[in-house]
């Protein structure tokens, strides 16, 4: 047993300074679906809790014309439900409607996902995909900046996730082929039109976590149509090889599960 104090803010200005007070190993709570079962296995030990759940700032969804912006806290049964995303980017709602299982949407958060990003994390594709913002309570980065490697983000010590916001597209869509026993991307796809610029972005098979398809982008912004992918591949010494599916498994996934966004998006 391990002794861990739980503390629950109301602000972001608390949170931020709960956690200063409470000891180098203190950790932020956002739903609990990773820090929790991390905790269970032992292979975290944080000394404080600083629950972010009933931090107001962090709450809601707003979509105005084209804008959209998720608070940092929101759940993804939440994003999953919401009629105003759909309206203007169906892909994103489809996305949060695959994530696990109704537990982990009642619980999760657009937030935690983003300051976890765990290789296989949905979100990371769509916002990279969608040039989305990652707001935090010291200032705003562009995901392209934000999300840096395996479990590595911008966010510095202490720093918050407040909320994400993109301008919706012309033309999205998610497609994700998932392990069937966790359910997490063996390959997720998410593609974006906007004008002719298209932007996709590759999750679970990346050994680095979610990333661009530049050639892909290349592609289908000349002709976009699932064809434009016929020939493309990633490097398969890039991709993750693990008791789910080799490498080479995974690097033969992203052009069928892309061309199957594509379709979906046209
Ligand atoms: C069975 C199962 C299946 C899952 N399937 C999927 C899936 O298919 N796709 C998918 O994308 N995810 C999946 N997940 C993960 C799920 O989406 C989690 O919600 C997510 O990884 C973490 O979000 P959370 O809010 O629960 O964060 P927590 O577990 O509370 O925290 C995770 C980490 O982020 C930090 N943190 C949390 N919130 C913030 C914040 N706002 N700002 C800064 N730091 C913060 C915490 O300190 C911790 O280090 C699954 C999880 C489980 C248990």
């Amino acid at each position: 047993m391990y002794e861990t104090q739980y503390h629950r803010a109301t602000s972001l200005s608390e949170a931020a300074q709960l956690l200063s007070g409470a000891g180098e190993e203190a950790k932020y709570l956002g739903g609990g679906m990773t820090l929790i079962p991390t905790m269970k296995a032992r292979l975290a030990a944080p000394s404080a809790l600083i629950d972010l759940r009933h931090v107001a700032e962090m709450k809601g969804i707003s979509v105005e014309g084209r804008s959209v912006r998720i608070g940092g806290g929101t759940t993804h049964f939440e994003v999953a439900n919401s009629d105003a995303i759909e309206a203007v980017a169906p892909g994103f709602t489809e996305l949060a409607q695959l994530i696990g299982d109704p537990a982990v949407r009642h619980m999760g958060t657009i937030g935690g996902v983003c300051a976890n990003f765990d290789p296989a994390a949905d979100y990371p594709a769509a916002l990279l995909a969608l040039n989305g913002t990652i707001e935090t309570d010291r200032g705003e980065y562009s995901a392209d900046d934000f999300f840096l490697g395996l479990f590595e983000t911008a966010l510095g010590e202490g720093e918050i996730v407040k909320a994400i916001s993109f301008e919706a597209p012309d033309a999205s869509a998610y497609e994700k082929f998932r392990n069937p026993a966790s359910r997490y991307a063996m390959c997720g796809v998410y593609v974006a039109r906007r004008g002719g610029e298209v932007r996709v972005a590759v999750t679970g098979a990346g050994s680095n976590g979610a990333f661009r398809w530049h050639e892909a982008e290349a592609a289908l912004s000349a002709r976009f149509e699932p064809e434009a992918i016929d020939g493309l591949s990633v490097p398969e010494g890039d991709m993750i090889g693990d008791l789910h599916g080799s490498s080479d498994y995974r690097a033969a996934l992203v052009p069928v599960v892309a061309k199957r966004a594509v379709r979906k998006a046209r």
